[in-house]
């Protein structure tokens, strides 16, 4: 009897076709987040603050291919990067991917839902808000790790 080939999403990052590459991505918008550094001491603070293209209801980018021209900070997960960014969510495929480790069973590629993402509470949709509605992203750091707020919740 063969071998049986592994799904991709548990083969080697550096295995990975384009196609393979961009499935593997959750969707959780977490790395669309504004983040703040800490000039003296290089520490890193979440925020519940989205990117500008970021659609804040679904998590999804609104124009990931043009995304590089429109926000050139954005930052480009590649095979060799995605397990040295510090500030990717532990629950990233790409960086648990990059550490060997597998997915989480919320993932869609293993439940087969992508809105399990959101009932796992890993996306960010319904719980951000636009950097283009906010005066001051320093009154919107998390301190404890990502502890978002729904939008309706700053409102009141
Ligand atoms: S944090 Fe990782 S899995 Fe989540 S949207 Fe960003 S690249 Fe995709
Ligand atoms: S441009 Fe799109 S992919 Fe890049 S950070 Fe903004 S919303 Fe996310």
């Amino acid at each position: 009897m063969g071998e049986v080939t592994p799904p991709f999403w548990e083969r080697p990052l550096g295995t990975l076709d384009e196609t393979e590459w961009e499935a593997l991505c959750d969707g959780c918008g977490q790395c669309c987040l504004v983040k703040l550094e800490d000039a003296d001491t290089g520490e890193i603070y979440d925020t519940d603050v989205s990117c500008t293209l970021l659609d804040t209801c679904t998590a999804r980018c609104t124009d990931y291919p043009n995304r590089k021209a429109k926000v050139p900070d954005c930052q480009q997960m590649t095979r060799e990067n995605a397990g040295t960014l510090p500030w990717l969510p532990e629950t990233c495929a790409y960086r648990l991917r990059a550490e060997g480790k597998p997915l989480y069973d919320w993932h869609y590629l293993i439940s087969g839902d992508r809105e399990a993402v959101v009932r796992a509470g890993i996306s960010v949709a319904g719980r951000v808000i636009s950097e283009d509605e906010v005066d001051a992203i320093e009154d919107h750091v998390q301190i404890e790790g990502f502890e978002a707020i729904r939008v309706e919740d700053e409102e009141e």
